[in-house]
């Protein structure tokens, strides 16, 4: 088994690596943490006319989805703003996959560019895990729809153009059939965005539509038939698009913080056998975290859905990240418990910061229970929970 990526990938990554050097300043990480807002235009652009973004979809320069997934883990690796460009670049992925010409040659471009960002309006005050549930309703207006409902969790609806809108569209069938899905313009009269401190620092947003009348152009595949559109995005969602390494930053941290700190018999503590026994654990959960990703990105490179394979890389990787964050605190102490710009904060606040952020992971995108289900029907075979 070769686990190489080949001369070409590495020599993308390298790219990758060169602009995060150039681009990657303090200010734009510090802004990312104190505006919550964790995307950045102008950093996305800069990516986009250095040709970064092109692997998002085939056919935009000489690019594949491996070299998407590269980029995506050095940005998450460097602890880069990523999170809008990838809700973007996945968004763009589907419009690629469902979207008509007009979705192709309008949208597109500008989702490509770094210029136009996007949002994901799926999950609602009362329904997130059972998403075929949502009661977000369109209904038909002659060529245009009419879209009544309120959506929770909308993170980066305060930032984006576009909002990729799950809706029900015909309520007297079982719920997955009866679910459409559009692309939006943000500006639509009769969106409102209301913001949703969260503890990780990071904004996200309450949404509302009230009578908001969109075109029938704006729908992305065909009417009823949203619940295949969600599979398409929440495969890319999980597997490629970032949030499967989080602890890389962590332990780059918590080593170098370690190897400044005082042990009370001399040395540091990063020579603690403790120390070394976590950091270790935490390097290889981290390399497994990058193998099981790999998969699912080479699944989506060779043509294929990763949804299950993304459902193992986010669920391994997020519990992981939780328990060695909990790990590195409970070793800090007090100290691990202070946030950035704070004196004495272990780790410059990173400690305080990933046990506050870590949470949320085993959350968005699909909870841990709803992976393990999906593992447990798809992959072992077991019956179905509900
Ligand atoms: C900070 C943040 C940002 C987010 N960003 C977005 C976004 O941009 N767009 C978007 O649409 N959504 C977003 N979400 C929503 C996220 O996807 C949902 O919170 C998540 O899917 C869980 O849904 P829920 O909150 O309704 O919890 P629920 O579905 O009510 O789940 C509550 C608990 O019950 C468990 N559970 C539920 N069903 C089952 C089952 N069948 N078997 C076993 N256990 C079960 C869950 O695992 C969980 O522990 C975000 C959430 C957060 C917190």
């Amino acid at each position: 088994m070769d686990f190489s990526l080949g001369d070409r990938a590495e020599f993308f990554r390298d790219e990758v690596r060169n602009f995060l050097a150039e681009h990657l300043t303090t200010e734009v990480v510090e802004r990312m943490h104190s505006t919550g807002t964790f995307d950045d235009k102008d950093f996305n652009v800069a990516l986009a006319e250095a040709g970064l973004l092109a692997g998002a979809v085939p056919g935009y320069g000489d690019r594949d989805p491996i070299e998407l997934y590269i980029l995506f883990n050095e940005l998450e690796k460097a602890g880069a703003p990523y999170d809008g460009l990838a809700v973007t670049m996945l968004v763009a992925g589907v419009v690629n996959a469902v979207g008509t010409d007009l979705h192709r040659d309008t949208v597109l471009p500008q989702l490509l560019s770094g210029r136009s960002s996007c949002c994901l309006g799926y999950s609602e005050p009362d329904y997130g895990s059972d998403l075929a549930a949502i009661t977000t309703r369109a209904v038909r207006d002659g060529d245009e729809w009419i879209i009544d409902g309120q959506k929770m969790w909308t993170t980066m609806a305060h930032e984006a153009e576009w909002v990729i809108l799950l809706t029900r569209t015909n309520p007297d069938v079982p719920k997955h059939k009866g679910l459409t899905m559009f692309l939006v313009p943000m500006d639509t009269p009769g969106i409102e965005v209301q913001p949703v401190p969260t503890m990780a620092s990071e904004r996200t947003n309450a949404t509302f539509y009230d009578g908001v009348r969109v075109d029938d152009g704006c729908r992305l595949g065909e009417v009823d038939d949203g619940w295949a559109v969600m599979g398409i995005a929440l495969a890319f969602e999980r597997g490629v698009m970032g949030g499967t390494n989080p602890a890389v930053p962590l332990l780059r941290h918590v080593r170098s913080w370690a190897a400044k700190t005082p042990a009370p018999d001399g040395g540091t503590i990063l020579n603690d056998p403790l120390m070394l026994e976590r950091t270790a654990r935490t390097a290889i959960a981290n390399q497994v975290s990058q193998l099981l990703t790999l998969r699912a990105a080479w699944i989506a490179a060779t043509g294929g859905l990763p949804g299950l394979e993304g459902s193992m890389a986010k669920l391994y990787a997020t519990e992981r990240y939780q328990q060695t964050v909990r790990w590195f605190q409970q070793m800090a102490g007090a100290e691990g418990l202070l946030s950035f710009g704070t004196d004495g904060a272990a780790a410059d606040g990173w400690i305080d910061y990933d046990g506050r952020h870590s949470p949320v992971t085993t959350i968005y995108g699909g909870t841990t229970e709803i992976n393990r289900n999906n593992v447990a029907e798809r992959h072992l075979g077991l019956p179905r929970s509900r």
